[in-house]
């Protein structure tokens, strides 16, 4: 069984998306929040977009490249904070979607720096870096979920994050991976509108 996606990107990243489209087997539906929500109440500007543009979708692929970090500030993130807001979203008959962010070629050296030791627990997990200089915290407070771990186990969070040439290769893995954390147990932590005064900015691990 395929789930339906819902594709959130930059329009500096548009290539990727339709390249998706054309080429991978895969259910999406396809709009974007480009918009403003006009309204002061966040249940409703969440409900809002769950039904005008997530719809019936169980899966937000996200596309994370170049501009897609939280130091770039509210105005500049404010859509994609939106959707991931929205995706993240317990609504009534329209249950939360599982997210998967795709990390384009043109930042893989600022995400993914190899093995490195633990100086904790001995382990050698591969680092990655989901911070500030990355992603928005939408996503980053669900992939670091918890802060007095040395080290993350995949358990350990509710996004799923791979790079573009292995999602390429399997999507429907990935997809799949992040529709089954929405009945996961970690799905209780899952943060909707992360405190802007906090951050996970430090090096975090596998
Ligand atoms: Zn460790």
């Amino acid at each position: 069984m395929r789930h339906k996606c819902y594709i959130l990107f930059k329009s500096v990243d548009v290539l990727y998306k339709l390249w998706i489209q054309r080429n991978l087997a895969i259910d999406m539906i396809d709009q974007s929040l480009n918009v403003p929500i006009d309204s002061e109440i966040e249940d409703y500007i969440m409900q809002k977009i769950r039904e005008d543009y997530l719809a019936d979708s169980t899966v937000t692929i996200h596309l994370i490249g170049a501009n897609s970090a939280e130091r770039l500030g509210w105005d500049e993130q404010r859509f994609i904070k939106r959707e991931l807001q929205a995706s993240l979203y317990n609504g009534v008959g329209n249950t939360r979607n599982g997210i998967l962010g795709v990390v384009l070629p043109e930042i893989y050296q600022l995400v993914f720096k190899g093995k490195q030791t633990c100086g904790q627990c001995g382990g050698s997990p591969d680092v990655v870096k989901v911070n500030d200089n990355t992603v928005v915290r939408e996503f980053s407070s669900n992939y670091y979920m918890s802060s007095n771990k040395c080290c993350y186990s995949e358990g350990d969070r509710y996004c799923v994050l791979t790079s573009w040439i292995e999602f390429c290769t399997e999507p429907n893995k990935f997809i799949d991976q992040a529709f089954s954390k929405r009945t996961d147990l970690i799905a209780n932590k899952v943060v909707v509108f992360p405190n802007r005064g906090s951050s996970l900015a430090n090096s975090s691990f596998f």
